[in-house]
């Protein structure tokens, strides 16, 4: 049995010191691991609470070569990281979860989605392109009726990689580089399932989650779980969301991110090989959290029971429009009065439009009362600039 569980034996590195390596370091130090973290921030909100912080950037190969040398096992909370490198820390005989072929696949949106077709997995009619005039060879042949969606192969992030095409004009904004187009889907619900795999191919699936997402931003505004939706296209979710992570034989946790249209079908839309802000109420909603999830996953333990202990609603607290500089958070006092309002502040020191800052959970008796709660949450608290 390896030993984990003291601070002097087996090292954990974790490329991206975000809030979700901070979520992560919230289990790790509670089993007493030993974690490593890599940014490029040195005030990233992992540079406190992991045992070592190196500021440095994860998409450099030799960063991430000297980085991994001591450590175990290698994982990650970001997928734009440098896969070559975790190749070799691979060969080298470390452990390195998620598997680098699979972060390397899912970087890529044409590979990502040729592999749903590969291993027939629902998504949305598609064609991938090298640059924008093969595009418009491959719109004008297809006979492709607007309005249709574009997005990059690769860089795309919190939907800054994707344009809704609706008109000639939109055309014209499309960048000259590789990317994919897809038919608009008639989204009813856009709907999420964290699931977990470890090596010796255990699969469990956390219940499926309902998406909100800012009309602007384009950005996840609320995470309602359960998802209510009627029982068989839940179980058809939860079936193709643990098919996923069979073909993919990952080793830790992969969200995966679905759309259900009025018909009822189901487009996996895309998938991350991470813990995922979709996931984040499962700290206080679930008997096990997905950051513990994914530990046990990669470190060969059992994994852990996904039950839902009571309806939750996540808040993401992102940046007020108007204000950019050091943060203030207005009205947090205020909202702590709220029964069953769990407060998490990432520890960005900065705000700016947008950016996500902090999250809260909201648990009730009934989803209901957890929704009215979250929309308190909105009202109260405001994340501002001083
Ligand atoms: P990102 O990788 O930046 O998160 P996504 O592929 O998830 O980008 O797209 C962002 C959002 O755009 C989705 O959550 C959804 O609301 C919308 N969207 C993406 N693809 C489609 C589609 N085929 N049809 C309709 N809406 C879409």
């Amino acid at each position: 049995m390896e030993n984990y569980f003291s601070s002097k034996h087996k090292k954990i590195g974790i490329l991206g010191g975000g809030q979700l390596g901070k979520m992560l370091l919230d289990v790790t130090r509670r089993y007493d691991l030993y974690t490593k973290v890599l940014d490029p921030s040195a005030d990233a909100p992992c540079s406190v609470g992991s045992k070592e912080f190196v500021q440095g950037s994860f998409n450099d190969y030799n960063t991430v070569m000297a980085f991994g040398q001591d450590c175990d096992v290698i994982t990650i909370e970001i997928e734009n990281v440098n896969t070559q490198a975790l190749k070799d820390l691979q060969a080298q005989g470390k452990k390195v979860f998620p598997q680098p072929a699979i972060v390397e696949l899912i970087q890529n949106k044409v590979l990502q989605k040729q592999f749903y077709i590969d291993n027939n997995l629902p998504t949305s009619p598609w064609f991938g392109f090298k640059n924008k005039a093969e595009m418009v060879r491959k719109i004008e042949k297809n006979s492709v009726q607007l309005p249709f969606v574009w997005k990059a192969a690769v860089g795309g992030y919190d939907g800054r990689g994707v344009i809704i095409v609706r008109s000639k004009a939109d055309m014209e904004n499309i960048p000259d580089m590789p990317g994919l187009i897809e038919e608009l889907a008639a989204i009813e619900h856009e709907i999420a399932i964290v699931a977990a795999r470890n090596e010796a191919g255990e699969i469990q699936t956390f219940p499926a989650v309902e998406m909100a997402f800012h009309p602007v931003a384009n950005l996840v505004e609320y995470v309602f779980c359960p998802a209510l939706l009627p029982d068989i296209i839940m179980e058809s979710a939860g079936n193709i969301a643990k098919n996923l992570v069979e073909k993919l034989k990952i080793v830790g946790l992969l969200a995966v991110e679905m759309f259900v249209t009025p018909k009822g079908e189901i487009w996996i839309n895309e998938c991350a090989p991470r813990v995922h802000n979709s996931g984040h109420l499962t700290i206080e909603a679930c008997i096990t959290s997905q950051f513990e999830q994914h530990l046990r996953a990669i470190l060969g333990f059992p994994l852990g029971s996904t039950q839902l202990i009571r309806p939750a609603v996540m808040v993401n607290l992102t940046g007020e429009e108007d204000f950019t500089g050091p943060v203030l958070y207005e009205g947090a006092e205020k909202m702590l009065s709220l029964e069953g309002a769990y407060m998490h502040l990432y520890g960005k020191t900065q705000t700016r439009p947008y950016r996500k800052m902090g999250h809260v959970t909201l648990t009730a008796e009934t989803l209901e009362q957890a929704r009215e709660k979250g929309l308190k949450v909105k009202d109260i608290l405001k994340v501002k600039s001083i």
